[in-house]
């Protein structure tokens, strides 16, 4: 329930899920980045370009596909979606590049993923709006030069280090997208719940808000969990002990902290006294690819301050033992 990368029907990455704003007006939070780019947007706009290409890290489920789609909007322009793994074969990346009209953005999930052929077909493509293509075999082997319309490349990853240097330097913005802050997500979770015409009131909005890992795409689900809840047993108004009994129900805890992220923290500090312990080691523990804890599990905790990340390995802190034996958590 509280995976940021698990993507449920209900929300298609193309099709708007009727959650996603749709303007940098109703984008909520990050403040930052939208600065930024709001002034980049209107910059282009006034110079008539394509917008610099533009590189969003961070966690999943923070809105970097929804931003893509926003400066689509604000530019008045199509945004084409796809993620890296759809881009195996050369043809797949030069389809889409050839295909682009004038400004258009075109979003790549997963950037770090990229094959090395299709890294260098976009080198030229983001650099000079040029593809370079080799036509025929051996010795008749030749290279012929094919315009594409000038575009925004919006690439999006959770892992900025992976992504090799030359393709970090052809961004012209590259910008970290954060952890949502309480009254951010409790305006997320407030706004979600108008659109999906539940009674919420303020407490449950806060409880929602205090559990969703600092992750809009987690504050709707959990939403919708509790939606489910409420048409079953629920009575007029969503309160908190609503949303408490609906996400306990999911084992979610008392601060969002789902069975993975406990199972962690207890191994860490029944079989390791604490830490510091490796990575791997962790991983290997936990029957979870390593890449995947890094990226998807840890950054919560450590934003929590129930992990620590030194060079001898992972700590839990004194709040993460805290937590585990007390009130806020749930049994396993
Ligand atoms: P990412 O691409 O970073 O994994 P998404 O852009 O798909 O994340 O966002 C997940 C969901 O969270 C979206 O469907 C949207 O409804 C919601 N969301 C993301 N960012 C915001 C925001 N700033 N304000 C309101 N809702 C948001």
């Amino acid at each position: 329930l509280v995976d940021p990368t698990a993507r449920p029907e209900e929300e298609p990455v193309v099709r708007e899920d009727g959650l996603r704003p749709r303007r940098l007006a109703d984008y909520i939070g990050q403040s930052e980045l939208k600065q930024v780019l709001r002034i980049a947007v209107e910059a282009t706009r006034r110079r008539q370009e394509a917008l610099d290409h533009v590189l969003l890290y961070g966690p999943p489920g923070l809105g970097k596909t929804t931003m893509a789609l926003v400066l689509a909007e604000e530019l008045g322009v199509r945004c084409r979606i796809t993620s890296a793994p759809a881009l195996e074969r050369p043809r797949d990346i030069v389809g889409l590049l050839v295909n682009l009209q004038p400004r258009e953005v075109l979003f790549i999930d997963e950037i770090h993923r990229l094959n090395r052929v299709a890294e260098e077909i976009l080198y030229p493509a983001m650099e000079d709006f040029r593809l370079d293509l080799t036509v025929g075999k051996g010795t008749t082997a030749r290279t012929r030069s094919l315009d594409v319309a000038p575009f925004t490349l919006v690439g999006a990853t959770t892992r900025a280090g992976s992504l090799s240097s030359p393709l970090r330097d052809r961004f012209g913005l590259i910008q970290r997208l954060e952890f949502y802050g309480l009254a951010d997500l409790e305006a997320i979770v407030v706004r979600a719940a108008g659109l999906l015409q539940l009674p919420l009131r303020p407490c449950a909005a806060q409880e929602v808000a205090r559990r969703c890992r600092g992750t809009p795409r987690i504050a709707n689900r959990l939403l919708r969990r509790v939606r489910d809840v409420a048409a079953v047993g629920g009575h007029g108004q969503i309160d908190a002990a609503l949303v408490d009994a609906a996400l306990s129900l999911h084992r979610v805890d008392g601060r969002g902290l789902d069975a993975s992220d406990r199972r962690l923290l207890r191994l860490m500090l029944e079989a390791y006294g604490g830490g510091p312990v490796g990575l791997e080691t962790l991983a290997a523990g936990l029957g979870e690819d390593p890449a995947t804890l890094e990226a998807v599990v840890e950054p919560y905790l450590l934003q929590l301050g129930f992990l620590q990340r030194t060079p001898r390995g992972r700590i839990v802190t004194a709040a993460g033992r805290a937590h585990l034996d007390g009130p806020a958590a749930v049994a396993a």
